[in-house]
């Protein structure tokens, strides 16, 4: 099994990359971003929970975020591998990840990491906002507290996979196609 984890802060290309990776590897996309406004828009319990959070930028718990990622990986036993897109963003997310996937003789292949300075990020969210519909992405303040909460919680994880030998730096500033081909050359280093 391939399973990546593409990581990096909000506006790193983290989600359009994934949807490219995906086919390129025939793996399963897994996006706790996307999962959760699946849920919003159901309007289950869960989502109602989340979209509390998310409105703030701030992170969703990690035990509601962490059960919903083991049932989407269970609810795909056939998976030639999968790509963790936005998850995890704690440690302890890290850890029930690389235990859920120990569970199923599996380990991480390689942790992605999308290298974009600040204003960059801010500039693009600002402009997908225009026509995301997210309301996370409309707000300035808002945009900035993610990446606040990123550099503090998230960023960290960065050491955990340094510490397994399975962390890749990759240069997120370019065209689609130059930071695809950035990735897959990450991966194959890799698998
Ligand atoms: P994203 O689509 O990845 O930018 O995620 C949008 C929002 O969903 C985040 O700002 C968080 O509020 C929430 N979220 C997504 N993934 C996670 C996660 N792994 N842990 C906690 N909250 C998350």
């Amino acid at each position: 099994m391939i399973n990546i984890v593409i990581f990096g802060p909000p506006g790193a290309g983290k989600g359009t990359q994934s949807e490219l990776l995906f086919k390129e590897y025939d793996l399963v996309h897994i996006s706790t971003g996307d999962l959760f406004r699946a849920h919003i828009k159901g309007e289950t319990a869960l989502g109602l929970k989340a979209k509390s959070y998310m409105d703030k930028g701030e992170l969703v718990p990690d035990e509601v975020t962490i059960g919903m990622l083991r049932n989407k990986v269970e609810e795909n036993p056939n998976a030639k591998g999968f790509i963790f897109d936005g998850f995890p963003r704690t440690t302890p997310q890290a850890a029930a990840l690389d235990e859920l996937l120990e569970s199923l003789n599996t380990s991480i292949t390689t942790c992605l990491s999308l290298q974009v300075p600040d204003e960059e990020l801010v500039a693009r969210l600002l402009n997908r906002g225009k026509t995301s519909g997210r309301a996370d992405d409309a707000n300035e303040d808002v945009i900035r507290n993610r990446l606040a909460v990123y550099m503090r919680e998230t960023s960290p994880l960065k050491d955990f996979y340094h510490e397994q030998d399975k962390l890749s730096d990759v240069d997120g500033v370019g065209t689609v196609e130059e930071i695809f081909q950035r990735l897959c050359a990450a991966i194959n280093r890799y698998a």
